[in-house]
């Protein structure tokens, strides 16, 4: 412990406080109010769709998008091994199985062959999938024409998560506007963040409004408080919201910054046999959320871990890949597609720093560190 060059820590100084002071002297300080109105209809025009829901995490903009499409028990939904846990708790919360997906070598994101093979099985044994869950790792979109041909063909919704890839596009389209619907996270280690925070972006008018009915304890538009359904207490503050507003404003700054350290690493690794970054050499619509590096060790004559421990001991926070969520222990039992590669990428992978606040000192630091032990 005791880092002082921190993996990705949040971006925010004097012009956050700004946004976030003029909320508060507006006596919006109630849940909802303008900043929160504004922050939707921002980031619903950047990412290029019709709607925007802020809500309190990008796990309860899953929640609450399988809830609205009555998604629960008897249900089984395919999605990404190698991702955070939050994406496969939300199938969970609704009483639905997860269908793990293992992924392609170059990138990490599920792989369209073996999500086509798995819906095939599942649909082949009568199993009902109403939607399947891909997850833009570190960044980088998923294939989406390839996997949207699947959820096409199987009559499943697809639900993009995409809590790590904001800013960034596939084929010049932004993530967050494939599918059915998608979800991004403001969380504070996020490419910008509310301090926590997340959307629900969709074209789909009834279920943004749905959503965001959901999100408020489902009252009924009536002067009593009145509910039909099951409600939650998911959404967004106007304080958040106008720090969200903030970060939105700065966010192609960040990302060119971020993609900066993506490049340098690039180019500190470029010598080096047996090291590859995660994403693959065409990183140019990615937003460089996190920059992840896979070691052969064969090749390289160092680890992934030996590294990690010289960068630890040098204050420098790394962190390995997610594992993947089919080896945990929480998800003992659970079906899936399962090749390998994921388990892989994890056992040889290590995520850098990466934040846009981090200074060319720094990284002058790290990349000391990196020589150290490929000299070593
Ligand atoms: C961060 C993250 C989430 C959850 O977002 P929160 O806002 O922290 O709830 C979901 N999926 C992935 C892939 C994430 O990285």
């Amino acid at each position: 412990m005791g880092f002082d060059i921190l993996l990705s820590p949040p971006d925010v100084g004097e012009f956050e406080q700004q946004y976030v002071l003029r909320a508060m002297q507006s006596g919006w300080v109630a849940p909802a109010g303008p900043d929160l109105t504004a922050f939707e209809q921002e980031v619903a025009a950047r990412v290029g769709v019709a709607h925007a829901v802020g809500l309190s995490s990008g796990t309860a903009a899953l929640h609450l998008a399988l809830v609205s499409w009555g998604v629960g028990p008897g249900d089984v939904v395919p999605v990404s091994t190698l991702t955070f846990a939050a994406t496969v708790n939300a199938i969970r919360y609704v009483g639905a199985t997860p269908h793990f997906v293992d992924c392609e070598e170059e990138t990490g994101n599920i792989s369209p062959a073996l999500l086509e093979q798995a819906v095939a099985g599942l649909t082949a044994q009568g199993a009902r999938v109403p939607v399947i869950i891909p997850v833009d790792l570190l960044g980088k979109c998923v294939d989406y024409d390839a996997v949207q041909g699947v959820a096409g063909a199987a009559g499943a919704r697809l639900l993009g998560d995409a809590a790590e890839s904001f800013g960034a596009t596939y084929r010049g389209r932004p993530a967050g506007s494939f599918g059915d619907a998608s979800v991004v996270s403001f969380n504070g280690n996020k490419i910008m963040t509310t301090s926590g925070g997340g959307m629900l972006l969709t074209d789909d008018r009834r279920l943004a409004d749905h959503v965001r009915k959901l999100s408020t304890q489902a009252r009924e538009p009536v002067p009593h408080y009145e509910h039909t359904e099951v409600g939650y207490n998911y959404r967004l503050s106007n304080i958040l919201a106008a720090l969200g507003r903030a970060q939105l404003a700065r966010l192609d700054d960040m990302i060119k910054r971020r993609r900066g350290w993506r490049e340098r690493y690039r180019a500190l690794f470029t010598d080096q046999p047996g090291v590859r970054i995660l994403g693959g050499a065409d990183d140019a619509e990615d937003n460089c959320w996190l920059t992840a590096i896979v070691v052969d060790q064969a090749a390289s004559r160092w680890s992934a871990q030996q590294l990690g421990g010289a960068l630890d001991g040098a204050g420098i926070e790394t962190r390995p890949l997610w594992k993947p969520m089919h080896l945990q222990p929480v998800c003992r039992d659970l079906p899936g597609l399962i090749n390998g590669t994921s388990e892989r990428i994890f056992s040889h992978g290590l995520t850098l720093p990466a934040g846009s606040v981090m200074t060319d000192d720094e990284f002058a630091r790290i990349e000391d560190a990196v020589r150290a032990v490929i000299a070593s």
